[in-house]
């Protein structure tokens, strides 16, 4: 028999693949789903053992057992508290591989081994060390832990531990204050995941993320990252202010052209108060269509009124001026259009001086485009709509 297959038979990973091979199968409980195979993403958020893994609760409760009893433990684990932490040589080296390599180079006192696991607080390495017997946790435990919980899953290779911890930050545990401790050690840590889902919480929050602690210790701890990151969260605020300027363009566009609808629409079939002299309008009529409508109509009738009705003579003519003049630009057939000025316009436009031709034809050509993509149809292509 091989070394290997020696290990195998006494050692039972505390992992899915091994348990139920080595030792004789449990009688499973009433309650338990006969389908001991994971259905998707690993969910274990508490003490609870989730239907969703493999192992039956009684075989937890068996591996959380030999750890809190130290049934035969052979190994101690000494922590940077003096703390000793009682386990099993088997099951740690099952588990992880970088314990295997330790407790190959580990001194024995008598029977046991002896490692050390420092830098952490004893409490870590304790919720670590049950993980890797029946990976259980408890909530409040992975809460308080989950940081040096995910560096320790990276340094002793245990990528089960690792995908907890990810997800157990992505589910809520990241946050503001960890949120930029958490983006770097995804790098140290190779969690591309991480990586990605911190470096959008910085973008989106880049204000009160810049005021933490972790920022500004990172300004001297890594200099060039943090560089780098401020840059990215420049390039971010940039789109974001571009997409707000184009947001903003397109309403325009989109009222000025909703404006020429209901100015065509007043002077071919009058609205109400305002429109042709020649057309009666019933008490029942309608509501009109146009949102424009209103606000055009006292344009119109302030325009109608108004003493100083010379461009540039009072703001509101001004705006008509300039409304007839667009309307003029987009209209397919001046020879019957019945909105006032249209053919003069046509006339005038031809005199125009080249800066305010360019001008116009910019301000047309994205009124055009910007209704095209909004699928509307330009009343300027159906001369009909105005003529009729
Ligand atoms: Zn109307
Ligand atoms: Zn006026
Ligand atoms: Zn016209």
């Amino acid at each position: 028999m091989g070394k290997k297959e020696t290990i195998t038979k006494q050692s039972p990973a505390p992992t899915h693949q091994g348990v139920n091979n080595v030792y004789p199968r449990q009688p499973p409980s009433p309650a338990e789903a006969p389908n001991y195979r994971r259905k998707g993403p690993f969910k274990n958020n508490g003490s609870a053992v989730t239907e969703d893994n493999c192992a039956s609760t009684a075989t937890r409760d068996l591996w959380d057992n030999l750890f809190d009893g130290g049934y035969r433990a052979d190994v101690t684990i000494k922590t940077e508290n003096g703390d000793t932490i009682y386990a099993h040589a088997n099951v740690l080296g099952m588990a992880s591989p970088v314990l295997r390599g330790m407790l190959k180079r580990a001194k024995s006192s008598g029977q046991k081994r002896s490692i050390s696991i420092h830098g952490v607080h004893q409490d870590v390495v304790r919720v670590f060390t049950r993980f890797l017997y029946s990976s259980r946790f408890e909530s409040e435990e992975m809460k308080e832990f989950v940081v040096p919980l995910f560096v320790l899953s990276h340094a002793y290779d245990v990528p089960r531990l690792k995908r907890v911890c990810e997800e157990q930050l992505e589910s809520g545990l990241l946050n503001l204050d960890n949120v930029v401790d958490i983006f770097q050690l995804s790098l140290l840590c190779n969690s591309p995941r991480l990586t990605l889902i911190s470096h959008r919480m910085i973008l989106r929050n880049s204000k009160a993320v810049l005021a933490t602690d972790g920022w500004k210790s990172m300004r001297y701890s890594h200099p060039g990252l943090e560089k780098e990151l401020l840059e990215s969260v420049i390039e971010e605020e940039n789109n974001r202010k571009e997409k707000i300027r184009k947001s903003k363009e397109r309403k325009l566009y989109l009222e000025l052209f909703e404006a020429m609808e209901a100015l065509v629409h007043i002077c071919r079939d009058g609205c109400r108060t305002i429109g042709p002299h020649d057309k009666d309008f019933t008490q029942n009529q309608a509501p009109c269509k146009y949102r424009a409508c209103k606000g055009l109509e006292l344009l119109v009738r302030h325009f109608a009124g108004c003493k100083l009705r010379v461009p540039g003579g009072c703001i509101h003519c001004k705006r008509m001026w300039q409304l007839l003049e667009l309307h003029s630009r987009l209209c397919a057939d001046s020879k019957s259009c019945r909105v006032p000025l249209c053919r003069n316009f046509k006339e005038r436009i031809k005199k125009q001086n080249k800066k305010d031709e360019i001008k116009w034809k910019l301000l047309v050509k994205k009124i055009l485009k910007t209704n095209r993509i909004e699928g509307r149809i330009s009343f300027t292509k159906s001369s009909n709509s105005l003529s009729s």
